[in-house]
This record gives C-alpha cells, sequence and structure tokens, in this order.
C-alpha cells in the first residue's frame, strides 16, 4: 500500500510505494493494474486531469485491440465495459492503389475463421478504453493516481527513486517506470539513447458515417503517399486513418469538411454509400523511435516510451500492454521469491523479454510502411505480385493473421486467458 514515508526521523519526506509509474495514459494505467494484481502498489502522476483524458473529444483515434490485449482487459476487469462499444474485426482486406483510381484486384483476404472463433480482435475507439482503465484506476486501492500531477525530478540511491513532483510533493519507489510517452523524459533523465526516425508522414484521422453497414470489414488501401485504412466502428460507423505526406497533410489540415470529404471520397470509393464525418478531425505525427535499452537503475520504459511505431498494423498499443503485462508479471514474480523489484537482476528479465520482440515490430512496420508508401511503378508490380502471392499461400496466410491477433508462445500470463 502507498503510505506517508518518514524515514529521516521527524521529518515527512513524502509518499512512499512499490512502483512510481510517470504517465497515466493506457499504458501507465494498465501497469498500475496489472501491479495490484501482482499485489504491487504503485502511484501513477499525469499532468493531465482524469476529466479531460477522459472526455470524448480528448483522442479522435481508435484501436486495433488484438485477442492477446482482449484477454488482458479481461482479466483486468475491463472488457465488461468496452465490449459494448467494441466492434468484432471479421475480415481484413487489403489492396492497392491510387486516389480516384479503382483499388487493385490484387486483394489479400485475412478471413477470422481461418485462425479459430476468437477471431483478431476488435476496434475500440481510445474514449472507450481510456475511461475504462482510467476508472478502474480511481477505484483500486493499490494504486495512487495523481492527476493534474508531472513528475519533474528523480534520482536514484542504491535502495530507492525519489521523485519530486509538481505538486510540491515526494515520492519514494523501489522501481520507476517511463509511460511517458515517445519523447520520454524518463529515457532521457536515465540517459537511455533512443534510435530515431522521423517519417514525412502524419495520420490524419476521423471518425465517419456510412449509409451501408460494414460488415465488420477492415481495410487497408495502400496509397502512394501511405496505407488509409478504414476500421469498422459499433453502428454503420468507421474509423479513418489517412497517412498521408506532411506537406499535403498541412493544406488538408486547413481544408473545409466539405473539400477533406471530397478527399475522403476520392480515396473510399463508393462501396458504404454516403459517408459524413462523424466528430472532429484529428492530426497525428508518426515516426519510429525506440530505446537502446528498456531498462536502467531503478528505471524501466514501457509503451511509446519503450518503442512508438507507425500505425500500419495496429500494433503501438498492443505492444505497450504487453509491456506492462510481462513487467507486472516479473516484478510479481520477484516481489514474491523476497527480491528487490528494483535490482538490475530482475530489471534485465524484463529486458531480455520485451526487447527483441519490439525491434522485430520496428522493423517490421518501418519497412512495410517503406515498400507500400510510395509509386515507383516496379516497386508497385512487385508488391502487388507480392499481395497475391502472400495471399494463395495458406501458412503464410494463417501466420500473419494469428501475428494481428497477438499470439506468440512468449505471452505474459495475464494475455494466456
Ligand atoms: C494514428 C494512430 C493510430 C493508432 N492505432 C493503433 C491501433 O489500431 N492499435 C494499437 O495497438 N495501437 C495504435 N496506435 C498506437 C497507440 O496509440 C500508442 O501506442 C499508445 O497510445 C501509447 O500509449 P502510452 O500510454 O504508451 O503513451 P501516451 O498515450 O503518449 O501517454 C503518455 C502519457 O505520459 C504523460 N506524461 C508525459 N510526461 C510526463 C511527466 N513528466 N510526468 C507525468 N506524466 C507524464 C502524458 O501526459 C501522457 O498521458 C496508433 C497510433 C496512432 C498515432
Amino acid at each position: 500500500m502507498t503510505e506517508k514515508s518518514d524515514l529521516n526521523g521527524s521529518k515527512p519526506i513524502g509518499l512512499r510505494t512499490d512502483v512510481l509509474i510517470v504517465g497515466g495514459g493506457v499504458i501507465g494505467g494498465a501497469l498500475g493494474l496489472a501491479l495490484a494484481r501482482e499485489g504491487l502498489s504503485s502511484i501513477i502522476c499525469d499532468p493531465t486531469p482524469v476529466e479531460t483524458a477522459t472526455a470524448p473529444e480528448f483522442d479522435g483515434r481508435a484501436y486495433a485491440v488484438a485477442l492477446a490485449s482482449r484477454r488482458m482487459l479481461r482479466a483486468l476487469g475491463l472488457w465488461s465495459q468496452i465490449e459494448p462499444d467494441a466492434q468484432e474485426i471479421k475480415d481484413i482486406l487489403v489492396s492497392d492503389g491510387r486516389p480516384g483510381e479503382k483499388a487493385s484486384g490484387c486483394f489479400l483476404h485475412f478471413d477470422h475463421r481461418e485462425i479459430g472463433s476468437e477471431g483478431f480482435g476488435h476496434l475500440v475507439e481510445d474514449r472507450h478504453i481510456r475511461s475504462a482503465v482510467l476508472r478502474a484506476v480511481e477505484k483500486e486501492p493499490l494504486v495512487t493516481y495523481l492527476d493534474g500531477v508531472r513528475v519533474e525530478d528523480w534520482e536514484q540511491t542504491s535502495a530507492w527513486a525519489h521523485a519530486q513532483l509538481s505538486d510540491g510533493e515526494r515520492v519514494q519507489a523501489r522501481l520507476l517506470v517511463g509511460c511517458d510517452g515517445r519523447a520520454s523524459k524518463v529515457a532521457q533523465k536515465a540517459g537511455i539513447d533512443r534510435t530515431t526516425i522521423g517519417y514525412d508522414q502524419v495520420g490524419l484521422v476521423c471518425a465517419v458515417r456510412h449509409e451501408k453497414p460494414h460488415h465488420g470489414v477492415a481495410h487497408e488501401y495502400f496509397l502512394p503517399a501511405g496505407p488509409f485504412a478504414i476500421l469498422p466502428l459499433t453502428g454503420n460507423r468507421s474509423s479513418l486513418v489517412w497517412t498521408e505526406r506532411a506537406d499535403m497533410a498541412e493544406t488538408l489540415r486547413e481544408a473545409s469538411d466539405a473539400v477533406y470529404l471530397a478527399e475522403i471520397r476520392r480515396r473510399f470509393g463508393e462501396f458504404l454509400g454516403q459517408v459524413e464525418l462523424d466528430g472532429k478531425r484529428w492530426v497525428y505525427p508518426l515516426n519510429l523511435t525506440v530505446a537502446r535499452s528498456f531498462v536502467g537503475p531503478r528505471v524501466a520504459l514501457a509503451g511509446d516510451a519503450a518503442r512508438g511505431i507507425h500505425p500500419i498494423a495496429g500494433q503501438g498499443m498492443n505492444y505497450g500492454l504487453r509491456d506492462a503485462a510481462a513487467l507486472a508479471e516479473v516484478l510479481g514474480d520477484a516481489a514474491r521469491l523476497g527480491e528487490d523489484i528494483g535490482s538490475v537482476a530482475v530489471l534485465e528479465r524484463y529486458e531480455r523479454w520485451r526487447r527483441p520482440d519490439s525491434t522485430a515490430i520496428a522493423l517490421a512496420t518501418d519497412g512495410i510502411n517503406r515498400l507500400f508508401s510510395n509509386d515507383v511503378p516496379v516497386v508497385r508490380a512487385a508488391r502487388r505480385f507480392g499481395l497475391w502471392a502472400f495471399g494463395q499461400v495458406g501458412p503464410l496466410r494463417r501466420t500473419a493473421m494469428a501475428f494481428a491477433a497477438g499470439a506468440r508462445s512468449d505471452l505474459p500470463r495475464i494475455m494466456l486467458g
């Protein structure tokens, strides 16, 4: 349990906890809940007030929640709240084309029935996941959520990490975990270098309503500027993730809704009937950034702080949840054995578990994005053939589907169902 500490005899020096989590986004919150299941206390700090973070207009993204992540959300008691707003993904269709042209005939078709009854996963809007996580965090006795509070600075001694918060409070923890996103200050302060590659692309995101039903089909349509994903939401709605060149995106950002919709129609086509915007338009800068190490002295990184990737495969949050699950499992096991949860020996287990997987997804998403975000005729012809050929080979197709569902041999226990 988090407690007020008074270590030097007379002067209270702040709050004491097992783990201080810097960043209360989806990953920081899920980590707090997963640690609580292991009997470990945590304090989560985030400068954004909970009321702001849980408001519908806070974040316009929708996430493809893989089967493994769904199992974790269920184990944390969150899935029953999320499920009414989750749209099952039944099929994924991949094609290649140009704006204003009909998509290539070279469809790659992933059918969820090929990998069993549980399917690939669901599409869920950020607002539903984030509120479910943060509301559960507020109710969890082993988690103290300090919203409106930033971790300003921290240092480590041989046994503790000491942090200074923006409200003047001090926190003492066995371990400090940076869940503070792609520009992680925790990584910087810990001297952990990052490999960062800027993409000259941004993600234009919006939800649309359409006349005809989507039947749970997700479309990944590769255009010269990047992928254009049409992802099914509940009702006759879809989330669009439109990767565009940064200069073009700037023009589109300024464009009226009518012009924006016309550009969507050029890419989207007519197959879902009349289309209209459902809420705000959003813009997300895209890059690839991977921390060279996920741990340091009394420090660990998780989520985008560890590895921020291109959304092309819809895996960033899924990988972040995997970090949270793996870290909680390593720390829980260590605590039961009486080990110091912030020690190098314990943290290295987490590093060995999560880093190889992260490097692989970073390279894969970067490679796919480069291969598909161009209009070079010979590359275009080769990838069309590649898509077609890939779709003809059952085992390859099923391996890709299992990957999308998050099936792996080294999943943390909480993701095994
Ligand atoms: C367009 C787009 C579409 C995507 N689609 C998918 C998808 O379909 N499926 C999927 O799995 N992933 C997807 N992702 C990736 C996913 O959005 C991210 O991986 C995920 O949101 C990362 O969460 P996080 O909690 O690690 O980081 P963040 O959401 O960046 O949270 C970091 C938190 O740290 C806080 N913070 C920062 N500094 C401090 C400090 N000093 N003290 C305290 N708090 C601090 C911030 O306020 C913030 O709340 C997508 C991403 C994009 C851009």
